[in-house]
C-alpha cells in the first residue's frame, strides 16, 4: 500500500513537473540539437519543419502550428523564410517571444543570376549551422534567452553552454587546419543546393552550386558548370535527399564525379559537417 502510493507521489510529482516545462520553437532540426545540447531536459523543444521536407517551399501545417501556439519561445532566424511565416506563427501565438538565433552574424547573401523578382533586395543566405563558426555565436545566442527566460537554471545553462562550446572550438580549429592541408583542388566543390556558404567563406573553400536561383540549372547553366568543375578539377558533387538528384547527376556523369548525398538538415549536424570534411579530403569510404 506504501509502496504504491510513493509510486502514486512520483508519478504525479513527475507529471507537474512536466507540465511546467517550457516549449522552445525551432525551425530546423540543426538548431533543435544546439537548444537540447544547453537546454538539457529542462524545456521542450518544437522542430517546426520535418526533416524530410525542403525548408525553402516549407508551409507549415495546421498540427504543426497547434503545438507551435503552446510554444515560450520562437527562435527566429532572421532570413527571408523565416518573415515570411512569422505572420502566421504571430497569428496562431500573439504572445510568443521572438529570440534572435542570428545576432552577432554577418550574413551571406545568395546569389542570382537577374535581380527581377527580387524586389526586397538580395535574400540572405539562410544556412547559417553548417559553420562551427557560426554554431558558437547561434549557441551563445540561444543560451543568453534561456538564461532570461529560467534565470533559476542560469548557472546548468551556461555549463552546458561552455562544455558545448569547447567542443565546437575543437571542432573549428580541425577544420581550419585540415582545410588548410588541403591540396588547392580539393578546396572548390559542387553541390546541388547551396548549404555551405558560411562553411566555405569561413574555411577557406569554394562552393558552386548546380541549383539555379532556387530551380533546377537550364541547360546553357549546365554547360557552364561543366567547364568550371573541369577548371577546378572538382570530383565530388554532392545532393541532399530533400532535392531532386537529376541535374546533379547527369553534372557527374559529364565530369566523371562520384555523387555522395549528405544531408546538412539532420539533427547530427556535427556528424555531417565531419562526414563532408572527410568527403572533401577523399578519405570517405
Ligand atoms: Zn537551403
Amino acid at each position: 500500500m506504501n509502496r504504491l502510493f510513493f509510486v502514486w507521489i512520483f508519478c504525479f510529482t513527475t507529471f507537474l513537473f512536466a507540465g511546467e516545462k517550457l516549449t522552445v520553437a525551432v525551425t530546423l532540426a540543426p538548431y533543435a540539437n544546439i537548444v537540447r545540447a544547453i537546454a538539457g531536459d529542462k524545456m521542450d523543444v518544437l522542430t517546426l519543419v520535418p526533416s524530410n521536407a525542403n525548408p525553402h517551399t516549407f508551409e507549415p501545417k495546421p498540427a504543426v502550428l497547434k503545438k507551435f501556439a503552446e510554444a515560450s519561445v520562437y527562435f527566429s532566424d532572421g532570413s527571408g523564410m523565416d518573415k515570411a511565416w512569422m505572420p502566421r506563427f504571430k497569428g496562431v501565438n500573439p504572445k510568443i517571444r521572438i529570440a534572435e538565433l542570428s545576432a552577432g552574424i554577418s550574413w551571406l547573401y545568395e546569389e542570382h543570376e537577374d535581380h527581377e523578382g527580387h524586389e526586397d533586395g538580395p535574400e540572405l543566405d539562410p544556412h547559417l549551422w553548417n559553420s562551427p563558426r557560426q554554431v558558437i555565436l547561434i549557441s551563445s545566442n540561444i543560451c543568453s534567452t534561456l538564461v532570461e527566460m529560467d534565470p533559476a537554471n542560469a548557472g546548468f545553462y551556461r555549463t552546458n553552454l561552455e562544455a558545448f562550446n569547447k567542443k565546437m572550438t575543437q571542432l573549428d580549429l580541425e577544420f581550419s587546419n585540415r582545410i588548410n592541408a588541403l591540396p588547392v583542388e580539393k578546396r572548390t566543390f559542387i553541390v546541388f543546393h547551396p548549404s555551405y556558404g558560411y562553411l566555405a567563406r569561413d574555411y577557406g573553400l569554394t562552393q558552386i552550386a548546380v541549383e539555379m536561383d532556387g530551380k533546377e540549372p537550364k541547360p546553357r547553366d549546365l554547360a557552364n558548370l561543366v567547364r568550371e568543375a573541369k577548371e577546378h578539377h572538382v570530383s565530388t558533387v554532392f545532393v541532399q535527399p530533400q532535392f531532386s538528384r537529376r541535374a546533379a547527376e547527369s553534372l557527374s556523369r559529364e565530369i566523371k564525379a562520384k555523387i555522395v548525398s549528405i544531408d546538412p538538415l539532420a539533427y547530427d549536424f556535427e556528424a555531417n559537417l565531419k562526414f563532408f570534411l572527410k568527403t572533401l579530403a577523399g578519405e570517405a569510404k
